[in-house]
């Protein structure tokens, strides 16, 4: 019988490496700084978390654009009084998450090699283009990718534009990666498969309904168990 799919397609923030761990460590450290300078009710994370939802048309996903929201929010939270000590601390911040070291999840080497050998791997995450490159670079997984493409957007017009360049049918496709909105919905919607790995903190921006497993579409809890998935297919 012909395998239904060809090729796998990874997300890699959160699904190859740790991501929104330092990022919610970072926020915490936020509304700590903040906290002395707002009235004790105030929204700290809701305010952050809004100005990012405002800024993501414009700025797009990622660190600096994380940055400039922060920024944004404190100067507008403390009505222009944030001292310049806490706005250089939040510049900082900024700086860490872009140099931090890349943290591999459990069984990602492992599991890219096993999978490498029935299947063509391509790449496919979003947000900042030389932080991404620098992550890809550093992460010692890129040669198992035949192609890597950083994106402004995970949607449908996205990967349908990706697959038609690489000449693949995305009904060939599954998809691994650990957004619902980003990683799952739109490519099933293209006919293709999908395989979604929760990690342990999920963006606010990214939150969305899950579809109902059915044969095009899993949930596994590890990487690890993603060519027994295949194999049943
Ligand atoms: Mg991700």
């Amino acid at each position: 019988m012909m395998k239904p799919v060809h090729v796998l397609a990874f997300d890699a923030d959160d699904t190859l490496w740790h991501s929104e761990d330092h990022f919610h460590a970072t926020e915490l450290a936020y509304y700590e700084l903040l906290a002395p300078h707002v009235a004790p009710d105030f929204d700290i994370k809701g305010t952050l978390t809004n100005t990012q939802r405002i800024n993501l048309p414009t700025y797009g996903y990622g660190v600096k654009a994380f940055s400039l929201s922060m920024i944004e929010a404190a100067i507008s939270m403390t009505d222009g009084n944030v001292p310049s000590e806490i706005l250089t601390r939040l510049i900082d911040m900024g700086r860490e998450l872009l140099l931090a070291p890349v943290r591999l999840l459990n069984h990602v080497p492992e599991t890219l090699s096993v999978v490498a050998e029935q299947y063509r791997l391509v790449l496919i995450t979003k947000g900042d283009l030389m932080h991404q490159s620098r992550k890809i670079e550093l992460s010692g997984l890129k040669h198992f990718f035949e192609h890597v493409e950083v994106v402004q957007e995970k949607d449908i017009a996205t990967y349908g534009r990706i697959f038609n360049d690489l000449d693949i049918d995305p009904r060939e496709v599954c998809m691994i990666g650990n957004s619902v909105k980003s990683d799952i919905v739109p490519i099933l919607e293209l006919g293709g498969h999908a395989v979604h790995i929760p990690y342990p903190v999920l963006w606010e921006l990214e939150k969305t309904e899950h579809p109902m497993p059915s044969k095009r579409f899993g949930e596994l809890l590890t990487i690890a168990d993603l060519p027994a998935w295949l194999h049943d297919l």
